[in-house]
């Protein structure tokens, strides 16, 4: 969460850490700021989004070719003018913006307000900035080495970038736990936390690790270790272009990247799902099969929507290669001490790769011994980095916060994983291999055809946008599509929703149902349909509105619904990545029917980055 930007060389850095922020703002909208050196250090912030900073700065104040701005997701201290960085230090010289969390900052502060310091702000980062100039004043010390010392003493995740008036020609920048991508100009040099504000300018980057410090000049980068040894920049080659990050003709992020599902998953699967030869190439499972297939016990670990990604994996791995598999809360999993056997295999899953707490349970347990295996979006992305061994989703730059075609992209990988898996340890038979490839080859063109005809979906988001609840039901590969159903909602709509297994909604949910209960099922046709039916005529009975989600041509669950939103028919392994679509609408349309900036909901940021 938050984004940073950060320019330095011969343009005017404002409008290019703007527009770099505005890219970022997917990261945390609660206030903006910028810091400038012309002659003098000029901080202009404020609460609310990247334009609504624009709107407040004179644009002939805002001179200087070295410039350093944030987008805040607020941690520590109400989102407001005062808590907005970036924030200047006691003597007025250091400016700071910061993405993470200094855990010890209470211990820290204490002690600097006993010498005598203030504080504007309620955060954590004023904290660090001014014991960084706490210790450059009491050992003398260049700022940089002031910096070294403070992120010694520090516990907690960051990066950050750090300005000094009296040097305008340099950014000191430095990492841990929290993205830093670096770009390299002629001349020049783009800081910021993923890759989008620097892709127009240069597409050759450097991805900044943990613990190192990056000391940035107009036309020098050197990199260096806590211990001040200088540290190869390793260069790597963008490979995203400019059209992925912009709304190309559609009203939100959302919308763009709900449409761009059958192109996303088409890039997922090409080169490495070959039915016509009878092979899955991915080289991440090709060249750890061995630990893969005999692997006793597969832990899913992630967060949010990927999360549901990892519960429809389960039912797909436990089916397929018969390893038994738990899906884990990255944020739980990580403090319960869990036990991690030799042998133990971890998926995480992760969209941006930077998910702190996905990140810091890997980190433990891969110190326990444990094989880990990314499935994340962003190349080059922390978890990607920490992984023994992965499969990138190619989803391209998900931009809307609320995640869908990122999430799409995971099932798609991770089916891809289980059947490779499953077909070489012998646990499904090459007829169903093959059947089942041909079905996942044929989800792009079925998503199209859902994508197609999208109107009676608006006119359901019409009917039922009023309602203060909604209740989600599923069953088998179907149930975890409908917690992601439910989360959709919340997220986007701010209305109630809740996911159940449809058989577990007799055990308390059923309670809640009335003539003002709107419930969807998510009801294609599976091994478990007969059952659902049942699930339907149950809360028919206590006339609840059903919503289902069916397969064309059945005629009972329609004829049961109130409303029903047709998909394609499919195996029931491939159905999740189908029947999730409209649901995804679904909330799309009812949020922007009740007029809200569906992109960037409330209180949510995407790529969350602190614990
Ligand atoms: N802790 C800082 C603040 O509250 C940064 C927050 C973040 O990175 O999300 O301002």
């Amino acid at each position: 969460m938050c984004g940073i930007v950060g320019y330095i060389g011969f343009r005017d850095a404002y409008p290019v850490v703007i527009k770099g922020l505005k890219r970022l703002e997917y990261r945390g909208y609660d206030s903006a700021g910028i810091a400038l050196i012309d002659e003098h250090l000029k901080v202009f912030k404020k609460k609310g989004k990247v334009a609504d900073l624009e709107e407040s700065v004179n644009i002939k104040d805002v001179a200087g070719k070295i410039g350093i701005g944030h987008t805040r997701w607020a941690t520590h201290g109400e989102p407001s003018d005062r808590n907005a960085h970036p924030h200047v230090s006691n003597n007025g010289k250091f400016a700071m913006i910061h993405n993470g969390i200094i855990e010890n900052y209470v211990q820290i502060k204490n002690e600097l307000q006993r010498k005598g310091y203030s504080f504007k702000s309620d955060t954590d980062t004023e904290v660090l900035l001014n014991f960084i100039e706490d210790i450059k004043l009491n050992n003398n010390c260049s700022l940089e080495e002031a910096l070294r010392i403070a992120l010694k003493r520090i516990v907690g995740a960051y990066c950050i970038l750090l300005i000094d008036e009296q040097d305008p020609s340099t950014i000191i920048a430095a990492r841990k736990g929290s993205p830093l991508v670096i770009g390299i100009g002629k001349g020049e040099h783009f800081l910021a936390s993923d890759a989008s504000p620097i892709i127009e300018y240069t597409k050759e980057v450097v991805y900044v690790n943990d613990y190192e410090i990056a000391i940035v000049k107009a036309d020098e980068l050197v990199l260096k270790n806590l211990g001040n040894e200088k540290q190869t920049p390793f260069i790597t080659k963008l490979d995203m272009d400019l059209a992925e990050i912009e709304k190309g003709g559609y009203e939100h992020f959302m919308l763009k990247e709900i449409h761009e599902q059958p192109e996303s998953i088409f890039d997922c699967l090409r080169g490495r799902l070959l039915p016509n030869e009878g092979k899955i190439v991915m080289n991440g499972v090709e060249n750890n099969l061995d630990k893969l297939q005999n692997a006793s016990r597969i832990i899913m670990v992630a967060c949010g929507t990927s999360w549901h990604a990892g519960l429809v994996a389960e039912y797909v791995f436990e089916e397929l290669c018969r390893i038994p598999v738990e899906v884990e809360y990255a944020s739980e999993f990580r403090y319960r001490n869990p036990v991690i056997n030799n042998g133990d295999v971890i998926i995480a899953i992760s969209q941006s790769g930077e998910t702190a707490d996905t990140l810091v349970a890997l980190e433990k347990a891969k110190e326990q011994g444990a094989f880990i295996f990314g499935v994340v979006n962003v190349v080059g992305s922390s978890i990607a980095r920490i992984s023994h061994a992965g499969a990138y989703t190619h989803s391209g730059h998900e931009i809307g916060v609320a995640s869908t075609k990122a999430f799409t992209g995971q099932l798609a990988v991770l089916i891809m994983m289980a059947l490779k898996i499953g077909y070489s340890k012998g646990t499904i038979t090459e007829e169903r291999y093959l059947q089942l490839m041909k079905d996942l080859e044929s989800v792009p063109q079925k998503i199209k055809q859902i994508l197609q005809n999208t109107d009676n979906i608006k006119a359901i988001a019409n009917k039922y946008k009023d309602a203060h609840d909604f209740l989600y039901l599923g069953r088998g590969y179907n149930f975890p599509i409908a917690l992601e159903g439910a989360l959709k909602l919340k997220e986007i709509s701010y209305i109630h929703a809740e996911g159940y297994p449809a058989a577990e909604m007799k055990h308390g949910p059923i309670a809640l149902v009335d003539e003002n209960l709107p419930v969807v099922f998510v009801a294609t046709k599976d091994s478990y349909y007969e059952k659902i039916v049942s699930n339907v005529q149950e809360i028919k009975a206590r006339k609840g509105k059903v919503i289902a989600v069916a397969t064309e041509g059945d005629t009972i669950i329609p004829g049961m619904a109130n409303d029903t939103l047709f998909v394609p028919d499919t195996d029931e392994i491939i159905a999740p990545l189908l029947s999730v679509i409209p649901l995804q609408l679904l909330s799309y349309h009812v949020g922007v029917m009740k007029g809200y900036d569906v992109d960037k909901p409330r209180n949510l940021a995407k790529s969350v980055t602190v614990e």
